[in-house]
């Protein structure tokens, strides 16, 4: 039987000047600003983690890597990402990533001349054809000008499950 699931995630961090904005491991050049965070503070890779998470009611990233963990400063979140993967596949079995669609709310920079850097390197980054990651933009209109913020979902499919339950 075929076991298809739906994870949702999101995250925002405040945002500094001196900091790298990095989202779905781009970086955006030459930002003004960047995410206030322990780690780099990719709000599309963690909203994108705690998806991941949330599909098989694992819980949230905050459990894994708690912020008051010095080890995590400046942490690349790619190695969240990995250690999620791996923490699902080791708790479920072998996980397809079908598509994943995020939405990201920042007022500036503006995002959409990058567009299309954040889809190929999130797809890179997850193994996926470029045309199955999709990244949307929103701006606060002023609400909340000092931060970023990301929502994800994600389709999977669970391609060998880890024994009978379910
Ligand atoms: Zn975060």
């Amino acid at each position: 039987m075929c076991d298809v699931r739906i994870g949702f995630g999101e995250d925002a961090h405040g945002l500094v000047t001196g900091h790298p904005l990095v989202l779905g491991g781009f970086e955006i050049p030459e930002s003004p600003v960047g995410a206030s965070a322990h780690s780099d503070g990719d709000v599309l890779l963690h909203a994108l983690c705690d998806a991941l998470l949330s599909a098989f009611g694992l819980g949230d990233i905050g459990q894994y890597f708690p912020p008051s963990n010095p080890n995590y400063a400046g942490l690349d979140s790619q190695v969240i990402l990995q250690t999620v993967q791996d923490h699902i596949r080791d708790a479920v079995g072998e996980v397809q990533i079908v598509n994943v669609a995020g939405v990201v709310t920042l007022d500036r920079p503006k995002l959409g001349p990058h567009r299309v850097q954040i889809q190929r390197t999130l797809a890179e980054v997850l193994s996926l054809e470029p045309g199955h990651v999709g990244v949307t933009f929103k701006t606060s209109e002023g609400l909340a000008p000092r931060h970023v913020q990301a929502r994800v979902t994600v389709l999977l499919r669970v391609e060998a499950s880890r024994g009978s339950a379910g």
